[in-house]
């Protein structure tokens, strides 16, 4: 099943989208299956976890994380990961750069765009993306390469395209600003709204459950 599912999504994705397979509480075998049928890139949001499944796969794919990440975690998660795409505050960015130093090591992250500026939500507002980046430039340990978002919790998908569609905005309001050529990744979307997100614009889209099939709780 797994890999028919991942199969059919990988045939459906235009080729300038880049799947990440997310595998919060999915087991090791289970991710061997989506590498199997062609996914290269593996999305964790529990360092935990992370790290159980890349001591079994190792770096024949791309690990990206895509939780939150808590600053007493960092000095592991920049050791396994390659792509960092939840960077949601200038305190985390400079314990990332930190750690990052001691390792001689320069970290591609992300900018968690809060698009429907939610309270409850990690992440930095549209309005502030700009002073961020310029925030996140003064450290050298980091490649800033562009925005992800989650999109505010709905039961219909279309529900986040303006979420998805603001957020491309200021995606291309930076890429004008800087001219710089690390800025590529605009992360949006998941099981139920990764197709909305592709016609607004994403290019990495991160799939849960529509490869792995419902979670169960643990
Ligand atoms: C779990 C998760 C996903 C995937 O969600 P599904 O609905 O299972 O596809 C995508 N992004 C993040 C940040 C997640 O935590």
């Amino acid at each position: 099943m797994i890999k028919e599912k991942t199969k059919k999504i990988l045939q459906t994705l235009p080729k300038q989208v880049e799947l990440v397979a997310a595998a919060k509480d999915r087991t090791s075998e289970e991710i061997g299956q989506t590498i199997e049928s062609g996914v290269k890139i593996i999305g964790e949001n529990y360092l935990k976890q992370a790290k159980l499944h890349y001591n079994s796969i190792g770096s024949r794919v791309k690990w990206h994380f895509i939780g939150h990440l808590q600053k007493n975690k960092v000095r592991k998660a920049v050791k396994i990961f390659d792509l960092i795409e939840t960077l949601d505050s200038l305190k985390l960015a400079e314990v990332i750069n930190k750690e990052c130093k001691r390792i001689n090591k320069v970290m591609p992250v992300l900018i968690e765009v809060n698009s429907a500026s939610e309270a409850q939500k990690f992440g930095i507002t549209p309005e502030e993306v700009i002073k961020f980046k310029e925030e996140l430039d003064q450290l050298s340990y980091l490649k800033v390469c562009g925005l992800m978002t989650m999109g505010p919790f709905a039961k219909n998908p279309e529900e986040a395209r303006p979420y998805f569609r603001q957020t491309k905005k200021v995606f291309d309001k930076l890429e004008d600003k800087y001219q710089d050529n690390h800025w590529r990744y605009l992360s949006m979307g998941m099981s139920s709204s990764y197709k909305i997100a592709v016609e607004e614009g994403a290019n990495i889209v991160r799939i849960g459950t529509a490869i792995f099939g419902p979670r169960e709780k643990k």
